[in-house]
């Protein structure tokens, strides 16, 4: 890459939350970011933080658990600001419920986005990594990966991810490409508002008593998640590979 070259990273669910603040930080390293969510229009106030500090950001419309949307967004990233060599799969949902209440379809949704999108999303990214001789891919695990009532598809999933990562790493390697995962604990945003009203708590009450059992005593913030997928996203992460980052405020078991 020369000097003058931009390295091109793509977030998924990027809209708002954890993947708004990564596009903006990986902007803010000097990347071109394609925003994508599965509203382009909601990608909007993403791409304006970037381009008003002036930095290179596209929106794009596509739900990652879509394979012939993966493909046509990704081939309009390298057509509109060149080949991504830089991938976040964010994209994320949940579908909370105990196990003997919980339907199938709840079951298929939480895979589709979070498993079946990365996977897309990492297969049609990772041809332009192997011909550039580089790549840096994150996938956001959870804290929840290591088991959380109520959560038996999400917490699958972000496991399952754990998985992947460790296998990208392995396969990956030779062509100059690094896979870790972050896996964030309780993190303010939209996703955890949503879970505070589903419990029927207001959002402050909800952080207060999480932030008790946290040991640095707050919940996390999106910049918080931002920071550490900055450092393995980095050109001098390059020996970092198939790694596990719980950022949670501290450790978990
Ligand atoms: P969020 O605020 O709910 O944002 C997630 C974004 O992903 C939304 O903009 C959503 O779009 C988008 N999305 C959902 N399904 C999609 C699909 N099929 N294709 C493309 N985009 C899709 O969530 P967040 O809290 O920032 O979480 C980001 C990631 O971190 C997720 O993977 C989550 O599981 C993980 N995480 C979060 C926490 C936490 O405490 N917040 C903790 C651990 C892990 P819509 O708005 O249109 O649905």
């Amino acid at each position: 890459m020369s000097s003058t070259e931009q390295r091109v990273a793509v977030v998924t669910g990027a809209a708002r939350g954890i993947g708004a603040a990564t596009a903006v930080r990986l902007a803010a390293e000097g990347r071109a970011v394609a925003v994508i969510d599965l509203d382009e229009a909601a990608c909007k106030d993403t791409v304006e933080k970037i381009t008003a500090a002036g930095g290179r950001a596209i929106a794009v419309g596509a739900d990652v658990s879509d394979e012939a949307q993966v493909e046509a967004a990704i081939a309009r990233v390298a057509e509109e600001l060149g080949a991504p060599t830089i991938l976040v799969n964010n994209a994320g949902v949940l579908r909370d419920n105990l196990l003997f209440k919980m339907s199938a379809s709840d079951w298929d949704t939480v895979m589709n986005v979070h498993l079946r999108g990365s996977f897309l999303m990492t297969r049609a990214v990772q041809k332009h990594m192997v011909d550039a001789g580089f790549g840096r891919i994150v996938n956001l695990s959870s804290s929840s990966a290591l088991g959380n009532r109520g959560q038996v598809n999400y917490s699958a999933a972000k496991a399952g991810l754990q998985g992947f990562t460790k296998t990208l790493a392995k396969e990956l390697g030779k062509f100059g490409i690094t896979a870790n995962s972050v896996a964030p604990g309780f993190i303010a945003t939209e996703m955890t508002k949503a879970t505070a009203e589903r419990v029927g708590m207001g959002f402050e009450d909800f952080k207060a008593a999480a932030a008790t059992q946290i040991p640095v005593h707050r919940v996390g913030e999106p910049e918080d998640i931002a920071n550490a997928i900055a450092f393995f996203t980095g050109d001098a992460a390059g020996f970092v590979s198939g790694q596990v980052l719980y950022v949670a405020g501290g450790p978990l078991n």
